[in-house]
C-alpha cells in the first residue's frame, strides 16, 4: 500500500491505489500495473475512486489529539472517530500537530476535530490549521481540548471564540440552560445537569451562543450570578466553528444531551 494512498475495490475484484504521483492497480488475475501521472490528475482520480467505491461522497475528518493527558484525549479521539465513521466519514486520527502542515490534505477535509489541551503550537502548524478553516474546513471540538490548547496563541483563540480561564471549585453539580431552541444543534433539547467542571471562559462577543450556565454559590463569590456561554457556533473565514465546554473526561458524554450537542455540532460544522 502506497503511503497516503486510497485503496479501493471497484467491481470484479480490481484493486486501485491512487498515490500522489501514480495510479496502481491489480487486475482480476492479480497482475499489478502502475502508471506515473501528474499530481492534479492523481487527486482527481482519487476523488473518483472514493466516490465510486461507496456509491456516495464520503466526507473526511481529521482528529488531532495530544497535550495534557488529564482530558484523556486518546479516549476522546476514539469515541468520536468511531461515531463519525457511522456517519459516513473517513476519519484520520493523528497524534502530531504536524498534521496541520499538509495543506493539500487539509484542503480535502470536511472537518477538523482538535483535541489538544495546553502545549505549544508552531507558527507554521497554527497557520496551516487556521488557513484550512478560513478556506472552509469545519472545526468542532470541546472543553479544554479545543479551547485551552495553546495559551500563548491568540490567533488560535480568535478562531475558537473562547479561552478557558477557570473552573471554580473543580468538579461540581451545575445546570446547562439551552438558550436557543430553534437552532438545529440544540433544537428539542431541555436544560440538563452536569457533574463536572463548570468552565469559566473568556469568550468572543461574536459567538452565536446556544447554551449557557450560571455560576451559583461558588467560592469565588465575585463571579456568582455570572451567565457563562457553554455552547456556541461561529464563523472563521469560510469555515464553520462549533464549540462546547462540556467533556472534561469522555465519560461526561454519557450525559445524553452533552453527547447529542457534540454530535450535532460536528455535523453542522462539517462542510
Ligand atoms: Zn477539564
Amino acid at each position: 500500500m502506497v503511503k497516503g494512498s486510497e485503496e479501493r475495490v471497484i467491481n470484479s475484484g480490481v484493486k486501485w491505489q491512487v498515490s500522489r504521483s501514480a495510479i496502481c492497480w491489480s487486475d482480476v488475475t492479480g497482475r499489478n500495473h502502475s502508471s506515473v501521472i501528474p499530481i492534479r490528475i492523481c487527486f482527481f482520480l482519487s476523488e473518483i475512486v472514493r466516490v465510486c467505491s461507496n456509491g456516495r461522497v464520503m466526507k473526511r475528518a481529521l482528529i488531532v489529539w495530544g497535550g495534557w493527558d488529564g482530558h484523556k484525549p486518546k479516549e476522546g479521539a476514539d469515541l468520536f472517530a468511531g461515531w463519525l465513521r457511522t456517519q459516513d466519514f473517513e476519519v484520520e486520527v493523528s497524534d502530531t500537530l504536524d498534521s496541520y502542515l499538509d495543506a493539500e490534505k487539509l484542503g480535502s477535509l470536511s472537518l477538523i476535530v482538535p483535541m489538544w489541551t495546553m502545549g505549544t503550537i508552531t507558527k507554521e502548524q497554527s497557520e496551516g490549521l487556521r488557513e484550512a478553516v478560513k478556506d472552509g474546513v469545519g472545526l468542532a471540538g470541546y472543553h479544554g481540548t479545543m479551547a485551552d490548547s495553546f495559551r500563548d496563541n491568540t490567533d488560535y483563540q480568535f478562531m475558537t471564540g473562547g479561552q478557558w480561564v477557570a473552573h471554580p471549585d473543580n468538579i461540581i453539580d451545575y445546570t446547562v440552560n439551552i438558550t436557543d431552541h430553534d437552532d438545529p444543534i440544540t433544537r428539542g433539547l431541555r436544560d440538563f445537569s452536569m457533574h463536572s467542571e463548570q468552565y469559566y471562559m473568556h469568550t468572543d462577543p461574536s459567538n452565536q451562543v446556544l447554551a449557557t450556565t450560571t455560576l451559583v454559590d461558588r467560592s469565588t463569590d465575585w463571579v456568582n450570578g455570572t451567565v457563562m456561554p457553554v455552547v456556541w457556533k461561529r464563523r472563521y473565514g469560510q469555515g464553520r466553528v462549533f464549540y462546547s465546554s462540556l467533556g472534561h473526561v469522555p465519560d461526561d458524554f454519557k450525559v445524553p444531551e452533552a453527547m447529542e450537542i457534540q454530535r450535532r455540532g460536528m455535523l453542522w460544522a462539517a462542510r
